[in-house]
């Protein structure tokens, strides 16, 4: 069989100091595990490229990990270690340009500084875009306040991933149930909502050419397209888009397949919203590059489609 290339864009990796915002999620993980973790996170010329060679990743685009500062309380302190973070990224990747990338660390806390952040890491970093964990304090991005930051996006063209972190409460419905909080199914819940959000807040019609990247098999929503306009046309609630809501999802909205290797859902997806917009990832140090990798390898796809999931879609998106 002949190499399967491949481009992984949800990898973690930590920044010295960003520890203290991670806290409450490494605590939820066994201790051996989660010192595997931290050791896997720091590092950018060992394992990592040692995996990517056995399993033919040619790029990872990595990311800090959550939440980042979007754990920060202190605005000014967010502005001025997002910038420290991506300016350690852009210096531990600049060893090895073409097999590792990068996305900013955004301090959404002041969306005009963020832009700016944003700018400076495309153009004078060369990064790749963005990866933000969720909201910030409980403000959601569909805000008015967050238009500049999205016409700034939109204006230097690059992906912005949003990625997962905690609910600012949990829901009620989690009550004595603390498994469902976390990975298991909360981050999913909290990630769709902020997605549907922008979506019906109108985001992508201010600003049409915005991408957002959504991880683990589009955190459930390619299975509710068809209910979204369903239902959506029989509410009362004032609310006119320029699409159908599905249709925003494949376009706007496009997702990895980070953190579920499943083949079916894999092909619900793709059927959803198209064999252009689903993305193979990881989600690496959490989960397993040889699991990953063997489940995009061995899935039911013709090689035309497998290519696309596997690079050609987010060589497109990253414009390599
Ligand atoms: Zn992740």
């Amino acid at each position: 069989m002949s190499k399967i290339m491949k481009i992984a864009f949800e990898e973690h990796f930590m920044t010295p100091g960003f520890q203290e915002y991670s806290k409450s999620f490494l605590g939820l993980i066994d201790s051996d595990v989660a010192q595997k973790i931290t050791q896997r996170l720091s590092d950018f010329d060992d394992e990592r490229l040692k995996l990517m060679d056995a399993h033919d990743i040619e790029l990872t685009v990595l990311s800090q990990t959550g939440p980042g500062v979007q754990g920060e309380t202190d605005t000014a302190r967010a502005i001025e270690r997002a910038r420290y973070s991506n300016d350690f990224l852009a210096d531990r990747i600049s060893a090895h340009k073409g097999r590792l990338g990068g996305f900013a660390v955004l301090p959404m806390q002041d969306p005009k500084a963020a832009s700016e952040e944003l700018e400076r890491a495309v153009t004078q970093l060369g990064l790749k875009g963005a990866l933000v964990n969720g909201h910030t304090g409980g403000t959601y991005y569909d805000a008015p306040q967050y238009d500049v930051f999205w016409e700034r996006l939109q204006a230097l063209d690059v992906p912005f991933y949003l990625h997962p972190t905690d609910a600012k409460t949990q829901p009620f419905s989690f009550a004595d149930h603390p498994e469902m909080q976390g990975a298991t199914w909360g981050w999913g819940v909290e990630t769709a909502s902020h997605a549907l959000r922008l979506l019906f807040g109108g985001v992508f019609d201010r600003f049409p050419n915005i991408k957002i990247v959504l991880g683990h098999m589009g955190e459930g929503l390619p299975y509710l397209r068809w209910r979204f306009d369903s239902r959506f046309a029989v509410y009362h609630h004032g609310i006119k888009l320029a699409r159908k809501p599905s249709e925003y999802l494949g376009s706007n909205i496009v997702i990895t397949t980070s953190g579920v290797c499943s083949h079916p859902a894999l092909i619900g997806a793709i059927g959803e919203l198209g064999e252009d917009a689903v993305m193979f990832s990881i989600d690496y140090p959490y989960e397993s590059t040889e699991e990953a990798c063997t489940f995009i390898e061995t899935a039911p796809l013709d090689d035309a489609t497998r290519r696309k999931v596997c690079r050609d879609n987010a060589a497109r998106l990253f414009k390599l």
